[in-house]
């Protein structure tokens, strides 16, 4: 089955009457459907063996994506508005945070703190909005009578004063039905020039600057709430198939919002004649494939990879790490494709990869370095019982995750899925799946992610 996309690229820059007041509303929508229903399960051998090699966890990241459900007018993250009741609510938000997480750990650009105040400027944000899908803007005065743009166009939201933290990056979250899986984006709202000029101000916050630059106050993702789509919730297992698994399309919808998307030049200008030309993308993609490619192609629409064309391995660096189910050192296709193929063999969870992290560096961000890694992952025990399965357990740290690589010869490796987020100092992780027979081998490594 192939579901083919919907692409919603709104591009809204009305200029406001008489003093130079500006609006950019960024967003996309995108399918992120199934197809490709071949291939085989490879089924590793029984036998027995341990062997370890671990890994350190990486630094700590400088942003922070802050989720927050103000506009899930719907209650898709609710027991009431969720297609799966209680349950899938709390599943959802639950592998929200870990796709907010993912990228707050790979991002540690630093975001300067703002303040908006009910003034002369009266700063707004504008965005669509989560529930609705309209444009909707947020001010910061306290009323339309004492808005200074208000002339020009009446704001959705009357906030009043409000502040956004050092690093902190917002994510307004919520649901309706919609074509797609999923859409995210940002957006600047209308302001006054000196607004957009203003280095320190909340669409620069000393990252960047000028009108046709990225927004970085944040950004926000909708997801289809209607309750015939399959949605795969549970961020613990894999998605079955013929299931949408939600932590992928989140990963993907968060990087349209931080800026993987047409409507402002960071990105734009890296697109040329239907391809992305930006260094970094491109360099990661290389080293990957081992090719000597000058760009890559985009879909129409502009703001996805062409579909099914590339992979790229999972980005190493950075906790959680789910690792997808291609698992860690694994090609996969890539995240910014506009269709999720979760029909492709062992694909039902997508992970961020190296090209789609080069693409985020070239829009602008800091990232941290995919080599940040490994020391020792320090080994409890390793055993087997008399039944021939076997544990391992070894010191691990809250919320980070590990994979569990398997061979039989020492030479190929298999990363084992689901990985494994620990939620203790200790973890054990039992292979029940392959328990030892005979006198066959088995070797495993635990390798953080
Ligand atoms: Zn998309």
């Amino acid at each position: 089955m192939y579901v083919d996309k919907i692409l919603r690229p709104l591009r809204l820059m009305p200029r406001a009457k008489g003093r130079g007041g500006k609006w950019q509303n960024l967003y996309e929508a995108c399918v992120l459907g199934l197809r490709r229903a071949t291939g085989a399960m490879v089924v590793p051998k029984r036998s027995f063996f341990v062997c370890m090699i671990g890994g350190a966890l990486s630094s700590a990241s400088a942003i922070e994506i802050e989720v927050d459900y103000r506009y899930d007018s719907n209650d898709f993250f609710s027991a009431s508005g969720n297609p799966q009741g209680a349950t899938g609510a709390a599943q959802a938000r639950a592998a929200l945070q870990a796709a907010a997480d993912r990228w707050s750990a790979i991002i540690d650009q630093s975001l300067g703190a703002v303040s908006l105040a009910d003034d002369s400027s009266d700063v707004r944000i504008g965005f669509s909005h989560p529930g609705t899908g309209a444009s909707y803007q947020v001010s910061a005065a306290v009323s339309q009578s004492s808005d200074a743009l208000a002339f020009s166009a009446v704001a959705s939201e009357y906030r009043g004063p409000w502040a956004i933290a050092e690093n902190v990056w917002i994510l307004y979250a919520g649901g309706r039905v919609m074509g797609s899986s999923g859409a995210g984006g940002t957006g600047t709202g209308l302001n006054f020039t000196n607004v957009f000029d203003d280095a320190d101000g909340i669409h620069n916050r000393g990252f960047n600057v000028g009108f046709g630059s990225l927004p970085v106050w944040g950004g926000t993702v909708t997801f289809n709430s209607s309750s015939t789509f399959t949605w795969h919730f549970d961020i613990t297992s894999a998605a079955p198939l013929g299931t949408t698994d939600f932590y992928s399309i989140a990963l993907h919808e968060i990087a349209h919002a931080l800026g993987i998307n047409t409507g402002f030049d960071d990105w734009e200008d890296h697109v040329v004649g239907g391809y992305f030309t930006g260094a970094n993308a491109v360099a990661a993609y290389n080293t990957d494939n081992g090719t000597s490619l000058t760009r890559l192609l985009v879909q129409s629409g502009g703001n996805h990879w062409r579909d099914g064309l590339y992979e790229s391995l999972i980005f190493p660096a950075g906790n959680p790490n789910y690792a997808g189910t291609v698992g860690a050192g694994n090609l996969q296709d890539l995240m910014m494709e506009p269709i999720a193929n979760f029909f492709y063999p062992g694909l039902r969870r997508l992970e961020v990869t190296n090209t789609d992290v080069g693409a985020a560096l070239d829009v602008g961000w800091s990232v941290i370095d995919p080599n940040s890694q490994p020391s020792v992952v320090e080994i409890i025990s390793a055993l087997r019982d008399a039944s021939g399965v076997v544990s391992i357990e070894w010191v691990s740290e809250v919320g980070a995750s590990y994979t569990v690589r398997t061979s039989t010869d020492l030479l190929i490796w298999e990363s084992l899925v689901p990985v494994v987020i620990a939620s203790g100092a200790t973890t054990m992780w039992t292979d029940s799946a392959f328990g030892f027979s005979g006198d066959r081998r088995r070797f495993y490594q635990i390798q953080t992610n």
